[in-house]
């Protein structure tokens, strides 16, 4: 079962949940979030209750769920709530402040709050920060990945743009990749080069705004060089792996920055990538700036044909929540998303909620690819 909302808690019932890196490294133990917890850090749905603290969400309002940030240290205050000097403790302990957990499996405690929501629920209890109010009439089942790791592939874009940087290498066909190649688009980027072994996948690239493709194995800084005399300002690297890494170094022009959107810790850089002079490396796996404005501007595109999202998306059931997991492991499908079925789980009240719990792993370390210890269970 599920806590009510307390004073700036919100109450969301979810329709949709995308599946992201973050689940998986949770699951495998790569992130400091005690287990049991739920997992699910991309979800979407409709608001049931708002505490008496909380303004400008009311029930029924269509929302969108990131991240929760504190709203006012120092970060926060600066317009840079991605970079949160509270985000592991609102996204990643598993209780509030003072230690409560918001689920309940047969009276057993079960950690929650994961990236602000814990999305693989029917019901997620969040802080007020991690809500953003989208229009009514929003495709919340293919928005529903807009709140983790796609916003902060397309917020390193939109923060470049700023800079009025005209060309751009992603390294990765992969969900935050091509959404990286779909920011760069409806941006105006003149010069957008993808990189990816699968041609499947770089034709997908093409068809959402790319318009360089290259083969992994290629030698991309000297086609870089071909295409830009100099190479570029912005690399973003999304597959992890070194190679990869050094070659989104080696693209870009003095001044520039390979941002890395995989995980800390998840990737080192050669001596030859820390030694170019005047490149920046920057781990940017959250992103930057607002979760809540880029979430709006992405909302937006989509709304006006700008940003085909439909096109990176695989749906499941919630029950097959285990597939999903599977294929974003191994890298089969660039978004999977989960639906929740109201006609399964809708006149279900929240003491009979259905969440997928994730339990410790008994003797052995979980096997990312073969996540069998997640399951949908009763809490
Ligand atoms: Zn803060």
């Amino acid at each position: 079962m599920l806590d009510e909302p307390r004073a700036d808690e919100i109450l969301v019932r979810l329709i949709a949940s995308g599946v992201g890196w973050a689940d998986l490294e949770a699951i495998d133990g790569g992130l400091p979030v005690p287990f049991p917890f739920v997992g699910g850090g991309e979800g979407a749905g409709i608001v049931e209750g708002v505490g008496d603290s909380v303004t400008g969400i009311a029930a029924g309002d269509t929302v969108i769920l990131t991240p929760a940030f504190c709203g006012v240290c120092a970060r926060c205050r600066e317009g840079s709530p991605t970079h949160c000097l509270e985000h592991d403790a609102l996204n990643r302990c598993g209780t509030r402040a003072d230690g409560s957990v918001p689920f309940f499996g047969d009276g057993v405690p079960i950690h929650g709050f994961f990236q602000g929501q814990s999305s693989f629920a029917t019901h997620a209890l969040c802080r007020s920060t991690s809500v953003v109010k989208v229009p009514a009439e929003a495709p919340l089942e293919v928005l529903a990945c807009l709140g983790g790791e796609l916003c902060a592939a397309a917020s390193i874009v939109i923060h470049a743009a700023v800079k009025r940087l005209e060309a751009i290498v992603v390294s990765g066909a992969s969900g935050p990749g091509l959404v990286a190649v779909m920011t760069a688009r409806a941006l105006g980027f003149e010069t957008i080069i993808l990189v990816d072994p699968d041609q499947a996948r770089r034709e997908l690239a093409t068809e959402l705004g790319a318009t360089f493709t290259v083969h992994a194995d290629t030698d991309l800084p000297a086609v870089v060089m071909s295409v830009t005399p100099g190479g570029v300002d912005l690399s973003v690297e999304t597959t992890g792996d070194r190679a990869s890494l050094d070659a989104c170094v080696a693209s870009l022009a003095p001044g520039g920055i390979c941002a890395l959107l995989r995980s800390p810790g998840f990737i080192q850089p050669s001596d030859d990538a820390l030694a170019a002079e005047s490149r920046q490396i920057s781990e940017m796996s959250r992103g930057c700036g607002s979760p809540h404005e880029t979430i709006e501007t992405l909302v937006a595109w989509h709304a006006a044909g700008k940003f085909p999202l439909e096109k990176l998306v695989v749906f499941y059931p919630f029950e097959h929540i285990n597939d999903a997991l599977q294929t974003l492991a191994v890298d089969a499908v660039p978004k999977p998303i989960v639906r929740f079925s109201l006609g399964l789980f809708g006149d279900l009240d929240r003491a009979g909620a259905e969440g997928a719990a994730v339990d410790e792993p008994a003797d052995e370390p979980v096997d990312e690819t073969t996540p069998e210890n997640v399951d949908a269970v009763k809490v």
